[in-house]
This record gives structure tokens, sequence and C-alpha cells, in this order.
């Protein structure tokens, strides 16, 4: 915390970070290049009233050091930005990866239940493979399944289009 100058405006600086646009009295900045001997041709920036009246309390700031808190700025942005796209993946993946174990589940039963009408059916060539799938569930086709095998389709689809929508919504905030 040690101030950088001696400069007699010091108590009126520091008041905006970054660079400035305009000074506290509305009027446009410009740059100037110092005339002191300790700051020779510094450039800094002042408006055109702050120039001419001197007793005036106008907008003071050093460029360089307006650039150096600019940098930062934009460095602790890009941070900020960094942190949000590294947990965004994280979660996109989680959340992914646990999309894919319940439509791995559906298909299982999907599966099981398209198995299980084949063979109620009579009609199947593969019917080694399908007893051997159907060990995995209670041997019941019925009307009650297909409909459940709707619905396990309707609940992967909303799944489906609500983690779309959703990284969607994220992508465009
Ligand atoms: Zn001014």
């Amino acid at each position: 915390m040690s101030s950088s100058s001696s400069s007699s405006l010091s108590n009126t600086r520091s008041q905006t970070v970054g660079i400035p646009t305009t000074c506290w009295c509305g009027s446009k900045l410009t740059t100037y290049g110092a005339q002191t001997k300790e700051n020779l041709f510094r450039r800094f920036y002042r408006c055109k009233l702050g120039i001419h009246r001197k007793t005036e309390h106008h907008l003071f700031k050093w460029v360089d050091e307006a650039i150096v808190e600019e940098v930062n700025m934009v460095d602790a942005k890009h941070n900020q930005l960094k942190e949000d796209v590294d947990s965004f993946k994280i979660y996109t993946t989680q959340h992914l990866e646990k999309q894919a174990i319940q439509f791995d589940k559906a298909l299982i039963q999907l599966n099981s239940l398209i198995v299980d009408k084949d063979t109620s059916s009579g009609t199947n060539e593969n019917s080694t493979i399908a007893t051997k799938d159907t060990v995995q569930s209670p041997n019941q086709p019925s009307d009650a399944n297909n409909s459940r095998a709707q619905l396990i389709n309707i609940a992967v689809a909303a799944i489906a289009v609500g983690t779309m929508a959703w990284i969607y919504a994220k992508i465009t905030n």
C-alpha cells in the first residue's frame, strides 16, 4: 500500500478502476503528457476542463496505471470464465454419465420385453438367446409390459430433450 507518486492530485485518484472513459464532470477524457521533472512525458487521462481549471477536482489517472488495472480486471474475468467452463464441463459429464446409465437400463428392460414377446409368439430361431436374456426379468408378457416399455421410451426421450435444452440454455447464457 505505498503510493506510487507524489502527485498533488492523489486524493482524487483511484476512484475509477481500469481505463476511464469520462470524467466525473461528464466530459470526455483525453490523454496528455506530463510536464513535471518526475514524470516527464508520462501520459495521463484528463478532461479539457480539468486541464484549464487546475483548482477544480477533475479525474486524473496515469495511463500506464489504468492499463495495468484493466489487464488485471480482464485476467480476473478470464479466470472466472475458465472456472465456469470447468465446472460446467464437470457437471455436464456427470449428468451425461447418469443419463447414459439410465438409458442403458431402459434399453436392457426394453430388450427383455421384446424378447419376452418373441418367445410368447412362438416363432423364433434364436430361442437359446431369448431364454438366456429373459432370465433377468419375470416372464410375464402382457399389455401392461408393452405400455411400460412405451413409458420408458417416452421417459428416455424426455430426459434427452431436457438435457439438450439445459445445455443450450447454459451455452447461450
Ligand atoms: Zn472533468
